[in-house]
C-alpha cells in the first residue's frame, strides 16, 4: 500500500475547504492515518520546498504557507500519490480541469489551495518531516473489500 503527504494550505483552510477535500479523499476509498492543523515554521516551510529554493516565487511562497495553519495528512490507498495528484489538478488553477481540487477551488498558482507529493520519493521526505511515526496509524477499514 501506498503513502502521500497532502496538505490542506492556509488558503483553503481559511476559506472552509479542509471538510470538502477530506470528504473526496474519503470517497475515493482513500484511507487517512495521520492529519493535524498546524502552523508551519519557516525552517519547515524552507525544508519542504526546498527543490524550488533558486526559483523566483520561493520567498513568497514560503510567506504563504507560514502564513496561517494548515491541514497536513497522510492518506494511504493503491497508487495513492499519483492519483491524489489527478484529483488536486495542475498546479496553476485555470490550467486545472473542472471537477479537480484546484480546478473547482483556485484562481491563481499562489493560491492553489492544496499540495500533494509527486513521487514516492518525496512523499516519504515530506511524510517524515512532517509527521513522527507515533503520530501515523496502521488499522484496516472494513470498507477496504468494497473498494479493493
Ligand atoms: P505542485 O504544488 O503542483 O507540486 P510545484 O512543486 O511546481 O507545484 O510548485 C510548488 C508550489 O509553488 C505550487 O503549488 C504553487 O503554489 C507555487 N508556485 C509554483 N509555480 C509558481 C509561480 N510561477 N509563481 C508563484 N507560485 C508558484
Ligand atoms: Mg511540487
Amino acid at each position: 500500500m501506498q503513502r502521500t503527504f497532502i496538505m490542506v494550505k492556509p488558503d483553503g483552510v481559511q476559506r472552509n475547504l479542509i471538510g470538502e477535500i477530506v470528504a473526496r479523499f474519503e470517497k475515493k476509498g482513500f484511507q487517512l492515518v495521520g492529519a493535524k492543523l498546524m502552523q508551519v515554521s519557516r525552517e519547515l516551510a524552507e525544508q519542504h520546498y526546498a527543490e524550488h529554493k533558486e526559483r523566483p516565487f520561493f520567498g513568497e511562497l514560503v510567506d504563504f504557507i507560514t502564513s496561517g495553519p494548515v491541514f497536513a495528512m497522510v492518506w494511504e490507498g493503491e497508487n495513492v500519490i499519483a492519483a491524489a495528484r489527478q484529483m488536486m489538478g495542475k498546479t496553476n488553477p485555470q490550467e486545472a480541469a473542472p471537477g479537480t481540487i484546484r480546478g473547482d477551488y483556485g484562481l491563481t498558482v499562489g493560491k492553489n489551495v492544496i499540495h500533494g507529493s509527486d513521487s514516492p520519493e518525496s512523499a516519504e521526505r515530506e511524510i517524515r518531516l512532517f509527521f513522527k511515526e507515533e503520530e501515523l496509524v496502521n488499522y484496516s477499514k472494513l470498507m477496504n473489500e468494497w473498494v479493493y
